[in-house]
């Protein structure tokens, strides 16, 4: 048996091909699966459960269907879906998890995380994360209209893409440092996250002199991937 992984999926009505391949992964590789959890930005933006779009409506029936058969589903929030809630979970069947979890993996602790907080050279959008994860921030934008909502999360979208295009890579990769703290904090050897949209296998040099391993995982913006850790190791599967 296998856990898997996903992340960075960003489905919306938009991108219906997206949509149709997490949707036959979860009617497929998933139901083999001993758990599945999604690491964050399963959706492009999250206006509150109250106005979900058709897409969102389509992937809760799915996973719900995929629970029913015994697979536990876990779900982390993105910097995108940060704002999606019980309402949305319940409909879904999945458990929502803390921003930062530490789980026995076939016999290894590991973390895991979104990936958003490893980027700390990126000081606008730290500041914007404390904000919106501000629970007062967050009730005032569930409390304005479906239309102003939707305003707020296109011109947030805009705002993120000319960001984007002005920031080095650099900046918006993770920060050394940041990855040997949160090694450090959690004590942990090894973490799995997403975010970045660079998948790889990093190794670093952790300050008691152990080595640590961060796995990264893809998006689905050019077809879809999930990783799969089981007792044999770690494997990264193209879909
Ligand atoms: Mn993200």
């Amino acid at each position: 048996m296998a856990t898997l992984f996903v992340s960075d999926l960003h489905l919306e009505d938009g991108r219906p091909d997206s949509s149709r391949l997490f949707l036959e992964f979860l009617a497929g590789p998933a139901r083999e699966a001993d758990a599945l959890y999604i690491l964050g930005d399963l959706f492009e933006y999250w206006i509150g459960d109250d106005a979900i779009s058709p897409t969102a409506a389509e992937v809760a029936g799915a996973l719900s269907a995929l629970s029913q058969c015994d697979v536990p589903i876990h779900f982390m929030h993105g910097n995108r879906d940060f704002l999606l809630g019980e309402r949305y979970a319940e409909q879904a069947r999945m458990q929502l998890l803390p921003e930062q979890l530490v789980v026995e993996l076939h016999g290894t602790p590991t973390l895991l995380l979104h990936g958003d907080t490893l980027c700390t050279d990126d000081v606008e959008y730290q500041a914007f994360r404390r904000q919106s994860r501000d629970p007062a921030w967050q009730a005032a934008v569930l409390n304005m209209s479906v239309e102003e909502r939707l305003q707020m999360a296109r011109s947030a979208r805009e705002a993120s893409s000319e960001h984007m295009a002005t920031v080095s890579m650099e900046i918006m990769d993770v920060n050394e440092e940041a990855v040997l703290k949160t090694f450090q904090d959690a004590g942990v050897q090894r973490m799995i996250h997403g975010h970045t949209h660079r998948p790889a296998f990093h190794r670093h040099r952790l300050p008691d002199g152990t080595e640590g391993e961060r796995v990264v995982l893809s998006d689905w913006y050019q077809g879809g991937s999930y990783l799969e850790v089981s007792d044999s190791g770690i494997n990264p599967v193209e879909l």
